[in-house]
Formats: C-alpha cells, sequence, structure tokens
C-alpha cells in the first residue's frame, strides 16, 4: 500500500485543479513543486499592495461556460478588459487591430474605407498564407505588418515571420468596429486579490511540498504514490533522450516607482525591432490601481519583458510550435504512452500553446476521464 492516490508534479493550474478533484472524490494527493512558491505561471506576490504578475502578466478570458463556472467558486473575478497600446517608434497605436487602429494607422474613419486599404495591400498574398507574415498580411495588410507586428514577433520569436505557423497571428482578432477588447471572450477579469489566492484556495487541504524536484527525486517520490500527474516538460521527463524540445524564455526586469502612475494603462507592447524589450506591464492597472478596500495605491511596479531563446537552466515559457518540435514531440508523445501509471497534462508536458482556460479544461477532461 502506497502512501498517496496520486503525486501531482506541478503546482500550476493543471496540477492544482487535478488535485483539488481528486481530493473532492476521496483520493489521497501529494504535490510537488521545485519552485519555491505555488501557482506555476500565474503566481502573483503582492508588493506595496499592487499583486505582481511574477511569471509574466495573466489576464483570464474564456468562451467556456463550464471552465468560468468552476473557477469563479475559487475567486471573485474583476471587470478589467484587456486593451494594450502598441509603442512604434513613440507613434501609439490601440491594439488589438480594430477602427481606432486603422483610423491612427491611416486617418480612415468607415469600415469600409479601412477594409478597402487591406484588400488592396493584401493581394500580394495570393495562395494561402503558409505562415505568419503571409497570414498577417492577408489579415490586416502590409502597413500594419510592419508597424505592429514584424519587429515584435521576432522579438518574441527570435525567429523571421516567414519561419512561424500562421496560427500565432490568428489568436488576435481583426475587427471593423471601435472595441479595443484584445479578447473575443465570453467572460474575462482577474481574479480579485491576485491568482496565488485562487490556486491557495484549490489546493486548500492538500499537502503541498514545494523546492521538490521531482525528476530529482523521481525514485523515492514514485515510492509514494500510485500514480503520478506530471505536469513539467515532457522532454526532461524522459532525459532529453530524443533530443531537446525548444521554447522560449521571458526575462522580467522589475522596478517598484516612486509615481502613481508610469504609462496609464496595464500593457505597452513596443513594436519596433530595436526597443530591446517586447512590452511593459503595469501591474497596478489590472486592479485599476486600487487595493482592496478601493484606495489609491500610491507607488507603481512596471516590469520589462525581455523574450530569448530557451536554454537548459532557464523557464522554458513558450513551446515553439513549429513543424520540427511538432514532430520531437510526437514522438516523446508516444514515449509518454507507454509510461503506466503517469498521466501528462498542461502547457509543458502537451506542449501547447494552451492558455489558462484551456489548461482548466484540460485538467477537467483529465478529471472525468480518471476519477469518475
Ligand atoms: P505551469 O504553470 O508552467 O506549471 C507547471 C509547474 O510544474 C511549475 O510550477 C513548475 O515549477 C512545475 N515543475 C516543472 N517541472 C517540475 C519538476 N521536475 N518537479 C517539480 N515541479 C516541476 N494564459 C492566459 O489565459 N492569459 C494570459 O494572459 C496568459 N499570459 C501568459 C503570459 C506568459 C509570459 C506565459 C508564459 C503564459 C501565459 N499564459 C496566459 C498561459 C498560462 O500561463 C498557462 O496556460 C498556464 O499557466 C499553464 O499551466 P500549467 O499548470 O500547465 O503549467
Ligand atoms: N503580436 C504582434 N504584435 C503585438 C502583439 C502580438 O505581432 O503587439 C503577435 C505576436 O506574434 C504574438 C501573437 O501576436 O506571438 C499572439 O499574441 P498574444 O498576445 O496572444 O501572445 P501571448 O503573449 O499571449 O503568447
Amino acid at each position: 500500500m502506497k502512501k498517496y492516490d496520486y503525486l501531482v508534479v506541478g503546482s500550476g493550474l493543471f496540477g492544482s485543479v487535478f488535485a483539488h478533484e481528486a481530493k473532492a472524490r476521496g483520493a489521497s494527493v501529494l504535490v510537488v513543486d521545485k519552485r519555491p512558491n505555488i501557482g506555476g505561471n500565474v503566481y502573483t506576490e503582492k508588493v506595496e499592495g499592487i499583486n505582481v504578475h511574477v511569471y509574466g502578466a495573466h489576464i483570464f478570458h474564456t468562451n467556456d461556460r463550464r471552465v468560468w463556472n468552476y473557477i469563479t467558486r475559487f475567486a471573485e473575478f474583476n471587470r478589467f478588459t484587456n486593451s494594450p497600446v502598441a509603442n512604434y517608434k513613440g507613434e501609439l497605436f490601440s491594439l488589438p487591430f480594430n477602427m481606432y487602429t486603422f483610423y491612427q494607422m491611416w486617418g480612415v474613419t468607415t469600415p469600409a474605407e479601412a477594409e478597402a486599404i487591406i484588400s488592396e495591400q493584401r493581394v500580394e498574398i495570393k495562395e494561402t498564407p503558409r505562415n505568419l507574415e503571409e497570414q498577417a498580411i492577408s489579415l490586416v495588410g502590409r502597413d500594419i505588418f510592419e508597424k505592429l507586428i514584424k519587429g515584435y514577433t521576432e522579438k518574441q520569436w527570435g525567429r523571421d515571420c516567414r519561419e512561424l505557423p500562421a496560427f500565432i497571428i490568428r489568436r488576435l482578432p481583426v475587427r471593423f468596429t471601435f472595441d479595443n477588447n484584445y479578447f473575443n471572450a465570453l467572460y474575462q477579469g482577474i481574479p480579485v486579490g491576485g491568482y496565488t489566492k485562487l490556486i491557495e484556495n484549490l489546493l486548500d487541504g492538500i499537502e503541498v511540498r514545494l523546492n521538490t524536484d521531482y525528476l530529482e527525486h523521481k525514485q523515492a517520490l514514485d515510492m509514494l504514490a500510485d500514480k503520478v500527474v506530471y505536469t513539467g516538460p515532457i522532454d526532461a521527463y524522459f532525459g532529453y533522450r530524443l533530443g531537446y524540445l525548444e521554447y522560449r524564455s521571458v526575462r522580467f526586469e522589475n522596478e517598484l516607482l516612486d509615481l502613481p502612475n508610469f504609462q496609464g494603462n496595464a500593457a505597452v507592447n513596443y513594436t519596433d525591432r530595436e526597443t530591446p524589450w517586447t512590452r511593459i506591464i503595469e501591474h497596478k492597472w489590472f486592479e485599476f490601481g486600487k487595493d482592496e478596500e478601493g484606495r489609491d495605491l500610491p507607488k507603481t511596479v512596471i516590469s520589462r519583458e525581455y523574450s530569448s531563446e530557451w536554454k537548459p537552466g532557464n523557464e522554458p515559457y513558450y513551446p515553439v510550435n513549429d513543424r520540427k518540435n511538432g514532430e520531437l514531440y510526437e514522438k516523446y508523445r508516444q514515449l509518454a504512452e507507454k509510461e503506466d501509471n503517469v498521466i501528462f497534462g498542461g502547457r509543458l508536458a502537451q506542449y501547447r500553446y494552451f492558455d489558462m482556460d484551456q489548461v482548466i479544461a484540460e485538467a477537467l477532461h483529465c478529471c472525468d476521464a480518471e476519477l469518475d
């Protein structure tokens, strides 16, 4: 008899939802995480009353009612709507691509005028777009591609836009209405009091061991539980024996400033190629610059984000879902299928560019299959 039914590796959203559901159905669970904190990439930390998104800005958005009804049991969400501003060499544009952007770019005031310019510019793409550059030009034309997409994308991914898959740019809405909402989502918001509180609520009553690397202590930890739910990188699990999957990593440079308002918005993207950072996040605006009692916060915390290629030892952030990596992942997936008593789930173990809501949906599906 082993001590636990499940060992959950990783206390991110996937691991925490699985652990919660397993416990709720009467199973015994141990969660381990190699980081000093719970929450994986959604972890937030309070600095001068501001919930700082330590591993990058996270805005919850979903069209999945099941996921929304589920996650709002663990936190109250505010009505934050993401509307980033793009800064191209000092010129400001609204995002995502909508009538405000088209007005700022071309001075057009009607949808028909904007559509006419884009139609004219997209004629250079004659066939179905084969890569991000062709997809972008065919959606919004060359002017917007050059000023708002090319530099940002090449900084973020470290690759030419012609080497990137088209689907990445289809994440962004293109609208012929005056609407700066970055997401086409029925539900959107930020958990009041930060994501860490939400994760704490999911993990309530569950034993968690932090600073514990499963792969370093695999043998001993495997002895403790009948089954493992692994949410770390799939290639690391197999000792990189088939080679390394590629990831993009992000470095954050944080600053606490003794002023109430640095940039007037939660996110400003720097879309030129020369500025070394991709964007600056001003965390207080996710909660409207106020603390939980509704008082204005006197200081501000900003993070400059620098994107880099992942190297062993760095945090892997974004899977690089191109063909080469897709093929390698498929080989790892076949190995994973043969691994008895291990479930692989989440952004790193499934090597997918999942948003939070998709990770929660995956975890709930996994619970349905495994626990019911
Ligand atoms: P993770 O959060 O990565 O959790 C995995 C956990 O496993 C980590 O805590 C890690 O320490 C642990 N782990 C790994 N290996 C081991 C090991 N060997 N032993 C022990 N523990 C281990 N989604 C949105 O919906 N909206 C957004 O605005 C958004 N912004 C994002 C911004 C950035 C910069 C990034 C990188 C992602 C963003 N996402 C966003 C996606 C979101 O972060 C993920 O979908 C979600 O957090 C993934 O959860 P997860 O549990 O799969 O993985
Ligand atoms: N993107 C861009 N300019 C911007 C913002 C985004 O070209 O100002 C592109 C970039 O290639 C990015 C993709 O659109 O990878 C998707 O953007 P999203 O904000 O969804 O990326 P995330 O940071 O959430 O992965």
